[in-house]
């Protein structure tokens, strides 16, 4: 479901509420923020690690102890990399950001923030890992600027310039009169949906987490903003490690390696050619090019 990490997160007063979470995760309360909200220092934490940014070993996970969603689930998403997670409505793809999130905890498996278990991290110091952009963006009444610093109040002109040409920004700021010192209308005004989703990501991108956890929009895009958001998560991937859940086919086709999900268990994991002839489940969900079937569809039938 999209709304597992938007649910509880949408109101932007609710932001300032992250700074004041409990320090251990309540496996009933729902996320209240959907990016981090610290700025860090160029290159201090990422590409010194051993391992990968996430790694899932053997992750096993209900949201109630009758119906268990994930079924030891293994995967690793490495560092400066795009990984794109596929799956069917309901294969467990939001389950996941939200346990990488430690919005809950898992039942058994670990959960390896470069190396490190999660057990041993605060939930805070997850989070100071990682940001996540989800489908619900939010632009608010304010300037340009205002809306991608909003987290990191304190960034500096260049840290603003490089996500703006990070995120494809730049058209945007041409466009808006007064460029990044221009006013936002309250729900965005004249950006497209594509716009206020690099918006999002440029907002995460500031923060310089090492890890990115995207849910692709699922609305549709036009051909200039579908390219734009290709390259910013190609771009993006030279920085951090990136975790699409992607729901078209030019991303995954662009991603290192694509982990496919089915009825909670991770079936098959490679690139999309090999995945092609390798996988029926994966080749399934690449025919029907949205990469998720809609949630009336019957089931495709695995082998
Ligand atoms: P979609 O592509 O539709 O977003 P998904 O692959 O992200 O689907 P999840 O949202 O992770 O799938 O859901 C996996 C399963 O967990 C589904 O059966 C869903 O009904 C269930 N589920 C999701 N969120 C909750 C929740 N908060 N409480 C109980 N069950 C939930």
């Amino acid at each position: 479901a999209v709304g597992l990490i938007q649910r509880g997160m949408g109101a932007y007063q609710r932001i300032e509420h992250a700074l004041s979470l409990p320090a251990e995760p309540s496996p009933t309360r729902p996320p209240p923020s959907r990016t981090r909200t610290r700025t860090r220092e160029p290159d201090r934490r990422r590409g010194h690690h051993e391992g990968a940014a996430l790694a899932l070993r053997n992750l096993s996970f209900g949201y109630t102890a009758d119906r268990p969603v994930l079924h030891s689930v293994s995967f690793t998403v490495p560092h400066r990399r795009q990984t794109a997670l596929v799956g069917r409505s309901g294969a467990g793809k939001s389950t996941i950001f939200a346990l990488a999130a430690r919005f809950y905890e898992p039942d058994s498996g670990a959960l390896l923030f470069d190396g490190r278990p999660s057990t041993e991290l605060s939930r805070a110091a997850c989070r100071e890992h990682i940001a996540v952009v989800d489908q619900s963006t939010h632009v608010v009444h304010g300037t340009l600027r205002d809306n991608i610093t909003y987290a990191a109040p304190d960034a500096t002109d260049a840290e603003v310039r490089r996500v703006v040409e990070l995120a494809q920004l730049e058209e945007v700021v041409r466009r808006l009169p007064g460029g990044l010192s221009g006013m936002l209308g309250e729900r965005g005004g004249t950006l497209s949906a594509g716009e206020r989703q690099r918006i999002a990501l440029a907002r995460a991108l500031l923060a310089r987490p090492a890890l990115l956890l995207l849910d692709e929009p699922t609305s549709h895009l036009d051909t200039i903003n579908e390219t734009a958001l290709t390259t910013v998560m190609k771009d993006a991937a030279q920085e951090c490690a990136l975790l699409v859940i992607a729901h078209r086919l030019s991303t995954v086709q662009h991603a290192d390696q694509i982990v496919v999900l089915d009825n909670g268990r991770t079936v098959a994991c490679g690139p999309h050619e090999k995945l092609l002839t390798t996988s029926p489940t994966y080749r399934q969900l690449a025919a029907g090019q949205t990469l998720r079937s809609a949630d009336t569809s019957p089931p495709p039938v695995t082998t």
